[in-house]
């Protein structure tokens, strides 16, 4: 029988770079290949602990989903001599190309070194995978919806009755997403970004209505930086019904997936709609994007860290104010605006009065998920990512009274299922 373990090269004890793997003797299956978005002692970006060696040992490379976080080192692997292919859903697939060209122009704009070449990129062959049972290159695997972002599906591979799950990324209660459950595994690979929390989806929605009410009766603008993909799309929907007045100004780009999603019902939610109110103007270009910001309203734009210039230009038109607000609902990572409005230096520095709060939407499993998911698929060892280990402790006390192993690791150390 094959030993069959389980490590990473990023993102197991920290926030990105995502790069796990599950080695079987000798062989290397890569589960996604991410950068980590900080810019420290000007490095722009960090990168998975790959070298020529380890690439030698990888058999094939199967991706979770499309962020950047998970993809935008894949020509990585190419660059150190990769020359199989690379397993995703179309979904995923569809994107992916996308979000490494916008990490290469991030790495460019600020003056950074990229480890690969517009060569790599082209090297990636992809090949696609679907929902459920298959066997790849002799692997058997299965595949199932995570909920966290469309096309985004965990992984159970089956070696010769030892199972191991990949989530990727993962939410429970997505608002327009449909999660699947895996089935019995003996160990998991397991995203855990909101360990050390409990949150509460119900409350999250409210604190955003209330903050978003509190600043429009006050006479002030809300600028809301979002992905257009996933929560974008479910805060705007959210704000649409819930709001009685009030303009929200929302760029196309989140429109234009919104009317997408709704056609992909392999994955959506039953009743899934995107009919909006005519509260809702749909800011196109630059023009519409100076008239929105003439008045008072609520800004959504289609990125979460205010890193692009489009979201920026919104930035600097309510950041002056104390009555306007800047609503952050993700991960924001160091270096970017979006950290900056909620860190009192920056703000002084670049005279923010705009007030600025945190409301996360679950996109991610918190420590009541993952404590779940360790039941419900009875995995007796666990590889946590996604999150910094201070925050993994609670968590892990919890599981080790269950006589559940704990760990987060890096490669060449591993843990055999
Ligand atoms: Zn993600
Ligand atoms: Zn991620």
């Amino acid at each position: 029988m094959s030993k069959v373990c389980m490590s990473s090269f990023g993102g197991s004890g920290e926030n990105g770079r995502n790069c796990h793997c599950i080695t079987v003797d000798d062989q290397i299956i890569l589960l996604d290949c991410g950068v980590k978005r900080e810019i420290i002692d000007g490095t722009v970006g960090f990168y998975p602990n790959l070298n020529e060696e380890v690439v030698k040992k990888i058999s094939c490379v199967f991706l979770s989903h499309c962020h950047e976080d998970h993809v935008a080192s894949l020509p990585l692997v190419y660059h150190y001599g990769y020359t199989g292919k690379v397993y995703a859903t179309k979904e995923t697939i569809a994107e992916t190309v996308g979000f490494i060209k916008k990490w290469m122009t991030f790495v460019e704009k600020k003056n950074g070194v990229l480890p690969y070449t517009q060569e790599d990129v082209d090297k990636i062959q992809f090949e696609e995978i679907s929902l459920g049972h298959q066997v790849v290159e002799g692997y058997d695997v299965t595949l199932g919806r995570t909920g966290h972002v469309l096309g985004a599906s965990w992984y159970v591979f089956n070696f010769d009755g030892k199972k191991v799950l990949y989530t990727g990324d993962m939410v429970l209660q997505s608002a327009s997403l449909q999660t699947d459950i895996p089935e019995h595994v003996d160990g998991a690979i397991l995203n855990g970004a909101y360990a050390g929390q409990s949150l509460n989806q119900q409350e999250q929605y409210n604190r955003l209505l209330q903050n978003v009410k509190d600043t429009w009766s006050n006479g002030g603008s809300v600028l809301l930086p979002i992905p257009p993909k996933g929560r974008g799309i479910d805060i705007t929907v959210f704000l649409d019904e819930h709001l009685e007045e009030g303009t929200i100004y929302v760029e196309e780009a989140v429109i234009t997936s919104m009317n997408a999603l709704v056609k992909q019902t392999a994955w959506v939610k039953e009743g899934l709609s995107n009919q909006l109110s005519d509260k809702v103007v749909v800011v196109k270009n630059a023009e519409d994007r100076k008239e929105a910001l003439q008045h008072q309203g609520i800004f959504i734009t289609g990125d979460g860290m205010i890193t692009t210039d489009v979201s920026a230009e919104y930035y600097e038109a309510v950041k002056g104010s104390s009555k306007n607000m800047i609503l952050i609902t993700g991960h924001a990572a160091t270096g970017t605006i979006a950290a900056g409005v909620l860190n009192d230096t920056f703000r002084a520095e670049n005279g923010v009065e705009a007030k600025a709060d945190k409301i996360i939407f679950k996109v991610h499993l918190d420590d009541e998920d993952i404590e779940y998911m360790a039941e419900v698929t009875g995995a007796k060892t666990l590889v946590l990512f996604h999150a910094n280990p201070e925050h993994n402790v609670r968590i892990t006390e919890r599981l080790e009274k269950k006589n559940i192993v704990v760990t987060t690791l890096q490669y060449p150390n591993t843990i055999a299922i």
